[in-house]
């Protein structure tokens, strides 16, 4: 699939501060990209960047396959970085009208746009009458007049109740499923989980995971066990090879799966060495947890 965009060792600093850290991902066609982190994590500083509005200390980034020039790109590119903003005393569609002539795309596209969003039985309401929810869509609505290659956009359920949450996610699915490729920024883990195909997670401007979101769910999960032999266990599970990193919390011992392992032949192994558990579950470790695991940087434990 060919690329839409590449970023590579970027970096940006605001003074002392390390905002975006060497950070590298690619964007192809057709995926749903998220860029998950906590706030202050650096998304939106990314994003400002690949689109011209924040200059990088160091690094690059390259539009599709490198052809044009960045201004050229970002005319096939649809983003909403900012809280939409429309004239107030203006219908939805009088707004749209205003914004197709800016981009000098057809007045045709706005009851397609409109329609995707679910719009078009208030289209001929004032902007200020609409809900955030609605005033969200809206912007979608117009960042897509145009037909963009990629649609960006920075926490767009920020703020919104969960009915307006939930439309927006599925609109974004709506979206991706016709086609069009997007890159979303997100603090939220479900959003994620739910909507993207990938995700670059960052924590404070560094890259801690890129890749598919499926990748992150098909680990070999971990296993919680309890034993009055605590010691032996802790010596069984550091010294055998199924495991990686072990955690104990208060007895309550998490060991990470390196291989695809049922709790049976765990529990048999341990019998054999005379280790009785009082406490045996497997677990598939979430997006959340590992998102967890990773942003707490955990390190082997004894
Ligand atoms: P996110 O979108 O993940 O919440 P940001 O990209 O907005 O994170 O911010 C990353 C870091 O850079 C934060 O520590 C933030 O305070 C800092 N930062 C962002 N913009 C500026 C700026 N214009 N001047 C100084 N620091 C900034
Ligand atoms: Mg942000």
């Amino acid at each position: 699939m060919e690329p839409i965009l590449t970023v590579t060792g970027l970096t940006k600093k605001f003074g002392p501060l390390v905002a975006v850290n060497n950070l590298s991902f690619t964007i192809k066609k057709g995926d749903v990209y998220g860029i998950l982190g906590p706030n202050g994590s650096g998304k939106s500083t990314t994003l400002g960047i690949v689109l011209n509005v924040v200059n990088k200390t160091s690094g690059s980034f390259q539009w599709f396959n490198g052809g044009t020039t960045t201004h050229q790109a970002l005319k096939k590119v649809g983003a909403i970085i900012e809280r939409p903003n429309f004239y107030p005393y203006m219908t939805a569609v009088k707004n749209l009208k205003l914004v197709c002539k800016i981009k000098e795309v057809p007045e045709a596209k706005i009851e397609e746009k409109l329609e995707l969003v679910g719009l078009l039985e208030r289209k001929h309401s004032k902007f200020r009458t609409y809900s955030l929810g609605m005033k969200q869509r809206l912007a979608i609505a117009s960042a897509l007049l145009n037909d963009p290659e990629i649609l960006i956009l920075d926490e767009p359920t920020n703020g919104l109740d969960p009915q307006g949450i939930h439309q927006i996610r599925e609109i974004i699915k709506k979206i991706a499923a016709q086609g069009t490729t997007i890159l979303l920024a997100s603090h939220l883990l479900d959003e994620v989980e739910k909507v993207c195909s990938h995700v670059v997670i960052l924590q404070k401007g560094k890259k801690l995971y890129a890749g598919r979101v499926q990748d992150i769910l098909a680990t070999h999960g971990f296993l919680e066990l309890r034993s009055s032999q605590e010691d032996a266990l802790l010596r069984y599970l550091k010294e055998h090879q199924w495991f990686g990193k072990i955690k104990n919390n208060n007895g309550l011992i998490t060991a990470f799966l390196n291989a695809k392992v049922n709790a049976e032949d765990v529990n048999r192994s341990l019998l054999e060495k005379g280790i009785v558990l009082s406490h045996l579950v497997k677990r598939k470790e979430s997006l959340e947890e590992q998102f967890l695991a990773l942003t707490q940087n955990t390190p082997k434990q004894s």
